[in-house]
């Protein structure tokens, strides 16, 4: 009988990927669409999603809804300055210290599922990934491709890795995530959650967070103490 599921953000959560993520963001809007002057202030967006800053700032800046050809231009082009500027740092994406060995040990033990839903691009998620030494192969995987609402995108993934676990309902559920919208879907969807990074992002003391992985009994004791709370 499986534990429950666990479905990890990508951004800020397994990488440490942010700030060249802005940088590289920037750029390619600048290139593409000639749109410059962007807040990334990414919370300022009704929805903080790839997808999300995607269409607001096309429609803001080019008077249309994007279509499916102007994304994939997007995508491919955000891409490719993100290979280019980890080309330049000896591609070499940064983990979140412990992140890798908590994602296989929580795999290999086959007691909770795990998934990941992040509001990023799958190309540009999975680069980063692979190029952090993760291998997201055949973890359930949801994306901006998937839908422009974070919570779209978390629920997208459970009902992706109730398929691949052969669940009907996992018993719980927890979302492990860096940013303020991470905990505000996981309330919505009525989810476990537990931060990662800055205890002051959450603004709500009764959110367990931790700096990061480095002590995985600790995350996995967290984990544990959701069992039978939902
Ligand atoms: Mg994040």
């Amino acid at each position: 009988m499986m534990k429950g599921l666990v479905v990890f953000d990508v951004d800020g959560t397994l990488i440490d990927s942010v700030r060249v993520d802005t940088v590289c963001y920037l750029q390619t809007a600048g290139e593409v669409f000639g749109i410059t002057g962007i807040d990334t202030d990414w919370s300022n967006y009704t929805t903080a999603t790839d997808s999300g800053i995607f269409r607001e700032l096309f429609q803001r800046h080019c008077g249309r809804g994007p279509e499916r050809e102007d994304m994939d231009r997007y995508v491919s082009t955000f891409r490719a300055k993100l290979e280019e500027h980890y080309a330049a740092e000896g591609n070499r994406c940064v983990e979140i210290p412990g992140a890798r060995a908590v994602l296989e040990r929580l795999r290999a033990g086959g007691e909770w599922g795990v998934g990941i839903a992040t509001g990023g691009w799958r190309e540009t998620a999975e680069l980063k990934l692979s190029l952090a030494g993760f291998d997201p192969t055949d973890i359930p995987f949801a994306s901006s491709w998937d839908a422009v609402l974070r919570e779209d995108i978390v629920s997208n993934c459970v009902g992706k890795a109730a398929e691949r676990y052969g669940v009907e309902r996992f018993p719980v559920i927890v979302s492990v995530g860096d940013g303020i919208w991470d905990y505000r879907v996981a309330r919505t969807l009525e989810m476990g959650f537990i931060g990662i990074g800055d205890p002051g992002v959450f603004g709500d003391d009764r959110v367990p967070v931790i700096g990061d992985f480095g002590d995985p009994e600790r995350f996995l004791g967290l984990l544990e103490g959701f069992r039978g709370v939902q």
